[in-house]
């Protein structure tokens, strides 16, 4: 039986898309052989890894002056990317910090640029994005980066940030695919796969092209955007087995009508599940509205003594994944594309329980 996983990421995916996969895990469409057991350069695989850049470009929208990478090392790896391939030794840069990841940005990004924090959401504790049109990017600046949401603190930026000529970056890890996104407002937008994509060990780089060959000499060409791009992502060996899955997904994507779709099935998620939390006195959630992740929704007891309870009687009732991130503590549902309305359903209802029981 399978539970309802609310966690963070690697994450739950859709179950056709497990079950395809299964179908096809020993002989992937009459070739004889599993995904996992075939050449990077098989024409088999060359079109698996072009059909997913494709089905990309075209949920997303795309513009044709953008590369679209898949590339190793995570979301992480990327916050060494950004500057790296943007920046000569020297330059400066402006972030915001709106939580846990923007600050993880930060700290990778100082090893190779002057960081300027033109942000940071500390006043709020960080509950809040910065208000929109107050962000005054430094002409001189690189580049601005921002983390479109944060998946620990469960704050979304409900704007995209203007920086006039300066080109704007987002980590978009927990919240692609989630609903439209217009790239071209973006220089680059980059996010980890393991929560709206599909399993770990892919980040997507989506860069626009005139951005391109303004790397580092001693940029390493696994992070190496520009080289990357001529290389079609496969500069070296891809992990195959996720860049397949990652395209089953986004096939899955499309089926459930692409991204508007999404937007009205993550919404209607959201509302019920922050709905649940407001309207009870038990339950709270610190996250100014209009900033909200519809992604990832952390929430309180009243007693902190609590948690451990409600997580594992939730466990025991076929709900999976609620403990928040060991940094912040309470819980957390991450409620990502391929969680269903049913799965949520059945949270709230096991939080109206809860809270009878011990409220
Ligand atoms: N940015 C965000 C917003 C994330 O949620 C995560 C992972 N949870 C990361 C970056 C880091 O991703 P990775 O572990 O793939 O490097």
């Amino acid at each position: 039986m399978r539970v309802h996983n609310f966690s963070a990421g690697p994450a739950t995916m859709p179950l056709e898309v497990l079950e395809r996969a299964r179908s096809e895990a020993t002989d992937w469409r009459g070739s004889g052989m599993s995904v996992m057991e075939m050449s990077h350069r098989s024409t088999e695989f060359v079109g698996i890894a072009a059909e997913a850049e494709a089905r990309m470009r075209s949920l997303l929208g795309v513009p044709d002056d953008y590369a679209v990478l898949f590339l190793q090392g995570g979301a992480t790896g990327q916050f060494a990317g950004v500057p790296l391939n943007l920046t000569a030794p020297g330059a400066s840069a402006a972030y915001v910090n709106t939580g846990s990841w923007s600050a993880k940005a930060v700290s990778e990004a100082r090893k190779y640029v002057d960081v300027r924090v033109i942000a940071d959401e500390k006043h709020s504790n960080y509950a809040t994005v910065p208000a929109e049109g107050s962000l005054e990017v430094p002409t001189g600046a690189a580049y601005l980066h921002y983390t479109l949401n944060e998946t620990i603190g469960g704050v979304e930026f409900p704007y995209v940030p203007d920086a006039g000529d300066v080109p704007v970056v987002t980590d978009a890890s927990s919240t692609i695919l989630s609903r439209p996104l217009d790239v071209s407002r973006f220089g680059v937008v980059y996010a980890g796969a393991q929560k709206n994509l599909g399993p770990s060990g892919l980040v997507v780089v989506i860069v626009r092209r005139d951005l391109l060959g303004r790397a580092r000499q001693d940029v390493p060409g696994i992070l190496d955007w520009t080289a990357m791009a001529a290389a079609d992502s496969m500069l070296n060996t891809p992990p195959t087995l996720a860049w397949y899955l990652v395209g089953l997904v986004l096939e899955w994507v499309e089926e459930q009508g692409g991204l508007t779709a999404m937007e009205e099935r993550n919404r209607a998620k959201a509302e019920l599940l922050y709905g649940a939390i407001d309207r009870s006195d038990f339950y709270s959630n610190p996250v100014e509205p209009s900033a909200r992740s519809w992604m990832n929704v952390p929430f309180l007891v009243p007693d902190p003594a609590l948690e451990k309870p409600f997580v594992a009687a939730a466990s025991r009732a076929g709900l999976s994944g609620l403990a928040g991130h060991r940094s912040v503590g309470g819980m957390r549902a991450s409620i990502y594309n391929a969680m269903p309305l049913e799965g949520v359903q059945a949270l709230v209802d096991f939080m109206t329980d809860f809270e009878k029981q011990n409220g």
